[in-house]
């Protein structure tokens, strides 16, 4: 027996294990079994060099829990190690700058372990001892056995041991006392080993007998020893990859469609990403891309390694090449960790451009689900808007697909306005915006629809991109303003009618927080006799505050429509009709003596013309002032006939109701007593 100090060149390396690794104790689970599979696999490759043979399908992992003993070992049947060895792998823990390293990296337990290749000495995280016994697969060479206790005093002895191979045993501490727990060890190796290339066996598959699990003889598997993403693209058809997303993820929806990843330089990388049905956020966000190296899981955090928009695929990526037990900040900046990202990224848009060409069909009917992550890609990655370009859809209101060069073909004839723009209509519901869908179709007009939580940002990155391209809604404007083209003969009216009829009609709309605006058009007899619009420039600036949340810098915006008078529509020129009738005598003796003072107001002021304001008698200011509030009074009164007239027609009433209801505005009691008034106008 020999007697020794581990060759670490500081003392503090053991408590720093097992003090500051502290949230990362079992992870050592996984190095000590993928340190099992590695030798396994070495013995592997030396038969397949001819330097060994042996019966290879038989050589497991087996993972035991001795909860009396308060150990778990791991046994393998690989290479194992000879004294030598064992000195020369385990003993030494060479490095230089160690101190500094650890002060740095101290709270990072993934950092150092990498760092140092410290995955056996993870162990020590959960264990009082640790010994190892192995036998090298060597001719005539003899077992080990090595223990140690935490400090950097070892032992080294000779032992007793049949094959070759290595059995890891792990004196559990009490405070780990955890990692005893069946369940909790199955629920590691699920988690770190569930894709390892060599069997782990764990107890013994149960079946139910006479009331209760029981084991049967048969070793319990814990592990798929060839996973999909290992395997050749060629040999793989649509249920082997939905078979496996079952794997990864069992309570999911099956997934729209995969990219099987291969790539060789300048850096090795494998892996299948699946393109899920995105329902809402939570089913994402817990369904994440898993990182592996070489088939051992690492981090379900890939933030850094792929775009941000990508963290909405589901699947496996597996790379030797990502420096994983770095730290993130490293990661973000590392060439390499870039130069992967752009891959996957350009890798993606290749896959959905493939698929688009290839069955565009299926491509459009997985679209409605697909949008959403296409959306995010072009508003937070340039090089992938660009590539998207081809292959973004628009749908419109009558449920067909376009791609956007097509679609600007097609409305070009009609929806190009005076001023050179492609305006393109779109509508967020097709209930809500019914009449203005179908008004818009009646002119010739096509209409989108767009309704998803990004559809404000994304419409203003289109027009950013072409500024000729207008994204207007169809409901922001009367159907004959929503392109404006040269050809408006129209009726007018003139400045006095038009306040006239504002009054009337402004006493009836919605008082509240939401400010109404009303304006006329000659819209046509068979058009409707009034229409709500709400402005594109302040819904949009309403939708960013939405997704921004309020207090931005849109929070401040009140809600503000228009009410769009028909002045050619019949109903209107009847309202216009009574109103001239009924209140004609009153209005012409007020527009008289309005227009008597406005003359000799005139007639005051070219007297004041070229004057200083000192010069001007105080007898002819007091004349003017007292002209301005008489016209102001007779203006009020006038005003006061007009709001009395609009607020007792209940013609008018029931058109700004009709109105609100086309657009889904009428609610409560105002609805209530529309229907009540509607009743009465019908008997
Ligand atoms: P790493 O695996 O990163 O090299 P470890 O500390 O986990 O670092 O292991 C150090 C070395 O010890 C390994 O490279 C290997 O040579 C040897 N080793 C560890 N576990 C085993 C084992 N189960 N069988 C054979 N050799 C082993």
């Amino acid at each position: 027996m020999s007697k020794g100090k581990i060759g670490v060149t500081s003392e503090n390396l053991f408590p720093i294990i097992k003090k500051f690794l502290y949230s990362d104790h079992e992870i050592f689970l996984r190095e000590i079994v993928s340190n099992a599979v590695d030798a396994t696999q070495k013995l592997k490759t030396l038969s397949t060099k001819g330097e060994f043979s042996a019966d290879l399908d038989a050589l497991k992992v087996e993972v035991k829990v001795d909860k009396e003993a308060k150990t778990i070992t791991v046994s393998d049947q690989g290479i194992g190690m000879t004294a030598d060895e064992v000195k020369k792998y385990i003993n030494q823990i060479a490095f230089s700058g160690a101190n500094d390293f650890l002060e740095k990296y101290k709270d990072d337990a993934a950092s150092i372990i990498g760092h140092f290749g410290l995955g056996f000495y993870s162990s020590f995280m959960v264990s009082d001892k640790v010994e190892i016994i192995s036998k090298s697969y060597t001719e005539g060479a003899e077992a080990i056995r090595w223990s140690c206790e935490g400090s950097p005093e070892y032992q080294l002895e000779k032992a007793e041991r049949e094959h070759h191979g290595t059995d890891i045993i792990m004196y559990i501490s009490d405070d780990s006392s955890e990692f005893l727990e069946d369940n909790r060890v199955k629920e590691l190796l699920e988690k770190y080993c569930k894709f390892l290339p060599v069997q782990i066996v764990f107890g013994k598959e149960k079946k139910w007998e006479d009331g209760k699990y029981v084991d049967t003889d048969k070793d319990n598997i814990i592990n798929d020893t060839n996973p999909a993403w290992t395997r050749k693209p060629s040999d793989l058809n649509t249920d082997d990859y939905e078979e496996f997303y079952r794997k990864l993820y069992p309570y999911a929806d099956k997934p729209l469609f995969n990219i099987h990843l291969n790539v060789d330089y300048p850096f090795k990388l494998t892996g299948i990403l699946y393109f899920p049905k995105i329902k809402n956020t939570v089913e994402v966000q817990k369904n994440k891309i898993q990182l592996y190296c070489n088939q051992v899981f690492v981090t379900d955090h890939v933030e850094e390694i792929v775009p941000d928009f990508l963290t909405l695929l589901h699947g496996v990526i597996d790379s030797p090449d990502i420096p994983l037990n770095v730290s993130r900040s490293y990661l973000q900046s590392d060439h390499n960790v870039k130069k992967i990202s752009n891959h996957i990224t350009k890798k993606v848009a290749d896959r959905l451009e493939e698929l688009f060409k290839n069955d565009r069909t299926d491509f459009e009917s997985k679209w409605d689900d697909l949008k959403i992550f296409m959306e995010y890609g072009i508003l937070s990655n340039e090089k992938f808007a660009e590539k998207a370009k081809k292959f973004f859809l628009y749908k419109n209101t009558d449920g067909k697909y376009f791609t956007i060069e097509e679609y600007e073909n097609i409305i070009k004839e009609n929806q190009t306005d005076k001023n050179d723009n492609l305006i393109h209509l779109y509508a967020n519901n097709k209930d809500e915006q019914y009449t203005f869908i179908n008004a818009a179709k009646e002119k010739g007009y096509d209409v989108l629809i767009m309704n998803s939580v990004l559809t404000a940002p994304l419409l203003n990155k289109f027009e950013q991109d072409n500024h000729k391209n207008h994204f207007v809604r169809v409901d922001s404007n009367v159907v004959d303003k929503l392109i404006e083209k040269e050809d408006n003969t129209k009726i007018e009216l003139n400045e006095k009618e038009r306040d006239e009829l504002e009054q009337l009609f402004s006493s009836v709309t919605p008082k509240g927080e939401t400010n109404y605006f009303v304006s006329f058009e000659d819209l046509g007899e068979n058009s409707q006799p009034m229409v709500i619009t709400q402005n594109e420039f302040m819904r949009r600036m309403k939708d960013m505050e939405s997704i921004q949340g309020s207090g931005g810098m849109y929070g401040s915006f009140p809600s503000s429509y228009n009410l769009v008078v028909n002045i050619s529509h019949p109903l209107v020129k009847t309202v216009i009709e009574e109103k001239n009738n009924s209140l004609s005598e009153e209005l012409k003796t007020l527009d008289t003596e309005m227009a008597k003072i406005d003359s000799d107001k005139d007639s005051l002021l070219k007297l004041k013309e070229g004057k200083k304001d000192e010069e001007v008698p105080q007898e002819e200011k007091d004349k003017l002032s007292e002209l301005d509030t008489r016209r102001n009074e007779l203006e009020q009164q006038k005003n006061n006939h007009l709001k009395a007239f609009g607020s007792d027609n209940k013609l008018v009433k029931q058109m700004v109701d009709l109105a609100l209801l086309a657009n889904n505005m009428l609610k409560g009691e105002a609805l209530d007593q529309f229907v009540k008034r509607s009743i009465e106008l019908i008997k």
